[in-house]
């Protein structure tokens, strides 16, 4: 029997790619499209500011749906194409060059769009935001004849930017207006070890410290005001100022959107035919509605939009988790740092000096609400079980590195 099932997905992002080939496994006799505004097969994004910048892959090598790409799944993909409007009313949406994709249900993943600074707006000579491969691309050929970046922002895109292009004997000076950097994913000890790797690695961070201004000097080469009255001349500048959901499409349709689009459990918008997945969205968490901007979320929740699409009624239940890669630290967060911990634990790991393991917790009540790792894999995947059975722990485990942590599941698991 041949479905009717008319499935349209928009955006080439992890939430897209993986919402379509759900879709296409969930029905097989739907016919499943994905339109991308990019013109290449979809790719990963992380190792844009790392393998990609240093040289050391292409992000043709990391196509998101697999070897065999998005049609091996039996997706048509649609490429360069950006859609401008959703008729919901009809049912299609519309692309800039007016051509209409009818649908029965669609899912929306459209991801986000890069915060500017209106000093350093995009396109400006020796000005780099990082976002997509052709990003990635111009700032690596700018980065090979540089002698010195600046990064503004100490988040986690700037800060694996200064990294890698440190890694490449780039001098490299990074702008932060915040105390410390990494405030929002990391407690105070882990933000300042990953500050100490920097600083050994040659990067000058500068804390507490606001862009104020940028001009041309007379070399051609950008100054940069900043607001303790100095100023950085460098050869290239990387903004690394967050990002914001492109919400825009969707909003424009009347679908419900404030800071995202708003999807409940099963990644349903206010329209019950339309589904959004990803960094666009704002959905159900522990406290009150969330946004997550991770790879793996990204995908996760895609599958879920993209298999209620194809008829299916899932939740997306996952917990969020990141990582990052700086020099030899491999930074990992599970789960959703509460307001106001009730407890913080520290779990010290495996190795001496710069790159030892380390494990901090953030506990709400008896249960581990947030956890962020250094080189620490295998205690993470841990936690991250822990918290998805909402398992009760005792912070002196935690805190003990000759307990192992899968004991406290095992404990679990036998009472
Ligand atoms: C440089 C970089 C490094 C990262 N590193 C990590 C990491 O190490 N770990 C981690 O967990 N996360 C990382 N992330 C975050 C992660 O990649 C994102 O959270 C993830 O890509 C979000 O997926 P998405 O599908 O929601 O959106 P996106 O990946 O943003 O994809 C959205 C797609 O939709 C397209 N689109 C938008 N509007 C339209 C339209 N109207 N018509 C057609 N197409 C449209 C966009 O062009 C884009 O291709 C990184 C992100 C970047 C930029």
């Amino acid at each position: 029997m041949t479905s009717s099932r008319n499935i349209v997905v928009i955006g080439g992002g992890p939430a897209g790619v993986f919402a379509a080939i759900e879709a296409k496994r969930r029905d097989p006799q739907a016919s499943v499209t994905l339109i991308s505004e990019e013109p290449c097969e979809p790719y990963e994004r992380p190792p844009l500011s790392k393998a990609v910048l240093l040289g050391k892959a292409a992000a043709a090598d990391a196509p998101i749906a697999g070897p065999k790409g998005t049609a091996g799944h039996g997706v048509e993909l649609v490429l360069d194409t950006r859609v401008s409007a959703i008729d919901r009313a009809a049912g299609e949406v519309i692309t800039a060059s007016g051509r209409r994709f009818p649908y029965t249900a669609l899912v929306v993943a459209t991801g986000s769009v890069v915060r500017q600074i209106p000093a350093l707006p995009l396109g400006a000579p020796r000005v780099h935001y990082l976002r997509t491969e052709a990003h990635a691309v111009a700032l690596a050929r700018e980065l090979e004849a540089a002698r010195h970046l600046a990064v503004i922002g100490g988040g986690l895109i700037g800060l694996e930017v200064a990294a890698s292009a440190a890694e490449l004997g780039v001098k490299v000076t990074v702008i932060e207006i915040a105390p410390r950097i990494l405030a929002r994913v990391c407690d105070e000890y882990t933000s300042a070890r990953v500050h100490d790797t920097h600083r050994r690695r040659g990067v000058d961070i500068r804390l507490n410290t606001a862009l104020t201004g940028a001009q041309t000097a007379p070399d051609g080469r950008l100054a940069l005001t900043t607001g303790d009255n100095d100023t950085v001349v460098a050869d290239v500048v990387v903004v690394g100022a967050g990002a914001i959901p492109d919400d825009r499409l969707a909003a424009a349709a009347g679908l419900r959107a404030d800071n995202g689009i708003v999807v409940d459990a099963h990644c349903a918008t206010s329209d019950p035919g339309i589904f959004a997945a990803g960094d666009v969205v704002r959905f159900p968490g522990p406290h009150g509605l969330v946004r997550q901007e991770d790879w793996r979320d990204a995908q996760d929740q895609g599958a879920v939009a993209g298999r209620n699409a194809a008829g299916a009624n899932d939740e997306y239940r996952s917990v969020p988790s990141f990582w990052s890669e700086q020099f030899d630290l491999y930074i990992q967060g599970v789960g959703s740092p509460p307001a106001k911990p009730d407890r913080r634990v520290r779990r010290p790991g495996a190795g001496a000096g710069p790159s030892a393991a380390q494990v901090s917790f953030e506990l709400a009540g008896p249960h581990i609400a947030y956890a962020i790792g250094i080189n620490a894999q295998r205690d993470i995947a841990m936690v991250r079980r822990l918290i998805e059975r909402r398992i009760a722990v005792d912070p002196a485990t935690l805190a003990d590195p000759t307990k192992p942590l899968a004991d406290l599941l095992k404990a679990k698991q036998a009472s």
